[in-house]
């Protein structure tokens, strides 16, 4: 949530921190500011609101010029997004922009005002920036540490002195941010993306470490003032993997990236046929003897878990606990020696989930970090890692990072139960090689189902509530389903178990009010259908997400979207990819901001 970024080279300072900002739009934000030094002189330009209202601002006011400064996109946690609580806050000789959450602000706000200080803003970021300024010595590095050693919390902060017109300071506790390295110009940012017109080279920040940049070079000093040697990392990817290319929204570009993110995720991971995880740090000796497994997740990461139980539970009999990593960490769980704990992420530091695995390490688990970001904090921190390859997930509605995830409890679900003897080797070699062949089958669904998605979607945009139904497997997917619609059109929708519904819900199925089922699974189809039929018959508006040779009643749904069979365990591989073009497509035709909803952001590194 939120972007940080910072510049100090020779192009025009104003400029890059735009552009760096502008490509950490996807994360969410209400308003953006930034400071530069102008003349020796820290000139600040700040608005709520989108980009476009700070450019204009920009112009009107005069844009700062100079060749060293930091930017910031907001997220308001305290104090509501308006001009006066936009990023940076200054203190007389310090200016600072910050991501995350100081707890204890009013504690120290407290002791500042005390001491006669006097503020302009409601956020806890300007308590930063005036504690710095009230400590400040002459000496940025010792002005820092000290700082830190006050703050409880979550932040990233870009800082720059009056007095120091070259430089620019970064650390970070929590809250991700990287510094970028190019010749004669370097970089802070929230995420990749931001530097990579620029430079493709990195150093990931540790907590508490305390970067200082000038165009001519990067010093890193941990909390004691050490110089720390870091490795130099490289993003394997450029500024086009993070552009539309073409597409109207980044959503749909990367709906149709997922058979090729599917393949960088399993294809290195397969070896003579069945899956191989030893690079990960997966052997059959190390996972065939938990007794537990706790999948910990929040949003669409947690549903790929949802999916990852029925497939464990089914293959390698194995009890799988599917957990909100905002509950688990505060349900005192009983979780110990001999489980492991699976921690699915896409950004690697969304923090209920950072926190949820610290805390199963501390119980005693092992752990399982699945994570799209390298580098990231919960892939540090995990015994175990499989990372998945989806390349940048740019829009903030997760599609191609949960297929991956998808794909890799499928693997790690087939290895677990050939570790455990539950499944041949000639069985787990026939599961493998389906998940091979997904690829091409959602190519096919991209090709065929387009049309027929934009179409329901048309029927869906009046809605102002609707539900998802399923059953076993096709019940933890149309969760995701139920959630992906929300997120992006703003329409009411839940899902519910099939066979649940008439213990309370179909009492809110009136004429015309859309359902959407899905029947992927052969020996649950009739069951399902006769669900279909009880909502039908009450109304209902029914879409039916169904394999294309299931012979179903045309009378028991009004629109029918059929995909091509594969093994049933996999069938959600595929029957997420019209649940995804559907969300999309209304989403487009109810007017909105399809790849930045309302109201979220795209990692969300606070509670
Ligand atoms: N807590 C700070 C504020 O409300 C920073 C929020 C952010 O991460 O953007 O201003």
């Amino acid at each position: 949530m939120c972007g940080i970024v910072g510049y100090a080279g020779f192009r025009d300072c104003s400029e890059v921190l735009i552009h760096a900002l502008t490509k950490l739009e996807y994360r969410g934000y209400d308003s953006a500011g930034i400071a530069v030094f102008d003349n020796g002189k820290i000139k600040v330009c700040k608005s709520q609101g989108k980009l476009e209202m700070l450019k204009a601002k920009m112009e009107r006011e005069g844009r700062p010029q100079g060749h060293v400064g930091i930017g910031h996109t907001r997220w308001a946690t305290h104090g509501e997004p308006s001009d006066v609580n936009s990023h940076p806050h200054s203190g007389a000789k310090v200016t600072i922009v910050h991501n995350g959450i100081i707890e204890n602000y009013r504690e120290l706000k407290e002791f500042l005002s005390s001491k006669q200080v006097k503020f302009v803003s409601e956020t806890d970021t300007e308590v930063v920036a005036q504690l710095l300024n009230y400590y400040y010595d002459g000496n940025p590095l010792d002005t820092i540490i000290k700082t830190i050693g006050e703050l409880e919390g979550s932040f990233a902060l870009g800082i720059v002195f009056e007095d120091f017109p070259e430089q620019i300071y970064a650390v970070r506790r929590e809250s991700p941010l990287i510094v970028g390295v190019g010749k004669g110009e370097n970089y802070i940012a929230s995420d990749v993306p931001a530097i990579l017109k620029y430079t493709r080279d990195y150093y990931l920040l540790d907590h508490d470490e305390i970067a200082v940049l000038s165009s001519e070079g990067v010093t890193i000093y941990d909390e004691h003032k050490e110089v720390v040697t870091k490795q130099l990392m490289t993003a394997d990817w450029d500024e086009d993997a993070a552009e539309k290319g073409g597409y109207e929204h980044f959503m749909i570009k990367e709906i149709h990236e997922q058979p090729n993110s599917i393949n960088m995720t399993v294809k290195p991971r397969v070896e003579d046929g069945l899956p191989n995880l030893s690079e990960c740090g997966i052997t059959h000796e190390n996972i065939k003897n938990f007794k537990n497994i706790f999948v910990v997740a929040c949003g669409t990461a947690m549903h790929a878990g949802m999916v990852g139980k029925y497939v464990i539970e089914n293959l390698a009999r194995i009890p799988v606990t599917v957990d909100i990593a905002s509950e688990f960490r505060y349900r005192n769980p009983i979780v110990g020696k001999g489980d492991l704990v699976i921690i699915i992420s896409q950004s690697g530091e969304t923090a209920d989930s950072l926190a949820a695995l610290r805390l199963a390490k501390s119980l005693g688990a092992k752990t399982l970090a699945i994570v799209n970001a390298k580098g990231s904090t919960i892939a540090r921190e995990a015994d175990m890692l499989i990372y998945t390859h989806a390349g940048p997930e740019i829009a903030v509605a997760s599609t191609k990072a949960y297929i991956v995830q998808l794909a890799v409890m499928y693997l790690f679900g087939f290895e677990l139960a050939l570790a455990k003897g539950r499944i041949t080797e000639e069985k787990c070699r026939e599961l493998t090689s389906a998940l091979l062949d997904t690829p091409e089958l959602i190519e096919s669904i991209l090709k065929n189902d387009l049309e027929k998605s934009q179409y329901i979607s048309t029927q869906l945009i009046t809605a102002d509530s609707l539900l998802y139904i399923g059953r076993g497997l096709d019940y933890a997917l149309s969760m995701e389903g139920s959630l992906k619609l929300k997120e992006i059109s703003y329409i009411h929708s839940e899902s519910y178990a099939a066979g649940e519904l008439k213990h309370g819900t179909i009492s809110l199925i009136e004429p015309g009010m859309p359902v959407i089922a899905v029947a992927t699974q052969p020996e649950l189809l009739e069951k399902t259908v006769s669900n279909v039929v009880e909502v039908k018959s009450r109304g209902a508006m029914v879409v039916l997400i169904t394999r294309e040779d299931f012979k179903i009643d045309e009378n028991a749904y009004d629109y029918r979207i059929d995909i091509p069979a594969t093994d049933d365990t996999l069938m959600p591989m595929l029957a997420a990819i019209p649940m995804q073009l559907v969300a999309y497509y209304t989403s487009v035709l109810r007017g909105n901001d399809v790849d930045k909803p309302r109201n979220l952001a795209k990692s969300v590194t606070v509670e």
